[in-house]
């Protein structure tokens, strides 16, 4: 089994930051792993109308990654997004929305790999404590 995937949005602001989130509080010391961030994150896979190229960039992606890297796990890892903005039907979206969304992608990838182990999380964090809520299978 190779290294954990981590698949998360990439905005650096400190209020999002899931990069130095995960590593704060996900990974195990000096663990590597693979990681796929991009504006937005996993988020374009529970919208896969609005996105189409951009979703299935990412199934590609994922493809690519399970079936070179055999990843250990697959952490998609979602939060309070403003990629969400850059379609004016997804703008309204409420944290609940955001929440069914990773579990949705979750459950999608989960049918489209089955031996594959999928997990889900969501970045809750409020103030200094980093924090994730996780969804159960
Ligand atoms: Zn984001």
């Amino acid at each position: 089994m190779g290294l954990r995937l981590f698949f998360h949005c990439s905005d650096p602001r400190d209020r999002a930051d899931l990069e130095t989130k995960i590593n704060a509080v996900l990974l195990a010391p000096g663990e590597k792993i693979n990681r796929i961030a991009v504006y937005g994150g996993p988020i374009v896979l529970a919208h896969p109308i609005v996105f189409r190229e951009e979703a299935n960039t990412m199934l590609r992606q994922i493809n690519f990654a399970i079936e070179n890297f055999y990843p250990e796990e697959i952490v998609l890892v979602g939060h309070d997004c403003g990629f969400y903005s850059t379609v004016l039907s997804l703008a309204k979206l409420t944290l609940v929305d955001k929440k069914r969304d990773i579990i949705q992608i979750r459950k999608t990838l989960a049918h489209r790999h089955p031996q594959q182990p999928i997990k889900a999380l969501f970045d809750v964090t409020q103030g200094e404590q980093v924090q994730f809520e996780h969804f159960a299978a």
